[in-house]
């Protein structure tokens, strides 16, 4: 698939673009949504949720301190920010979420390159200005 880049300009603009994204997402599958803290990954995440009918934006919140979180047997959302070492990463059983006939969004799962599968999606989130945000798929 070739490179798409997508302009959003308001927290809601983010989530719709998730949910088109939602229907073009493989059923199963590994997404890292990658950007720094308020690129809107976690905003991107809800809109996901939303399209795949797995959960309303409002249940979607970043798993900092749960690390794991489940809204239906078909979509997982990680959120690795509070690790730092690949044997802590390791505990978490992600291999065996990575295996489940499910969608699992994962927020800063870059920073262990060596734990994410080779076949995972990556999306960029860049806050350009203000409420702008570039997406890159
Ligand atoms: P992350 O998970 O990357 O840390 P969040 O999605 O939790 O980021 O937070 C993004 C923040 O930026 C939210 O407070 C949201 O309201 C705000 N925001 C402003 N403009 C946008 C936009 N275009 N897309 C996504 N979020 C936006
Ligand atoms: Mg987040």
């Amino acid at each position: 698939m070739p490179a798409r880049i997508y302009l959003t300009r308001s927290e809601e603009e983010t989530i719709s673009l998730g949910e088109n994204l939602a229907r073009e997402l493989p059923p199963r599958g590994v997404v890292l949504l990658i950007g720094n803290l308020g690129a809107g990954k976690t905003t991107l995440a809800k809109g996901i949720a939303k399209g795949l009918g797995a959960a309303e934006p409002e249940q979607v919140s970043s798993p900092t301190f749960t690390l794991i979180h489940e809204y239906s047997r078909r979509l997982y959302h990680v959120d690795l920010y509070r690790l730092d070492e690949e044997r802590e990463v390791e505990t978490l059983g992600l291999d065996e979420l990575f295996e489940k006939d499910a969608l699992v969004l994962v927020e800063w799962g870059e920073k262990f390159p060596r734990l994410m599968p080779p076949g995972r999606i990556e999306i960029r989130l860049e806050h350009t200005a203000d409420d702008a945000r570039q997406i890159s798929l």
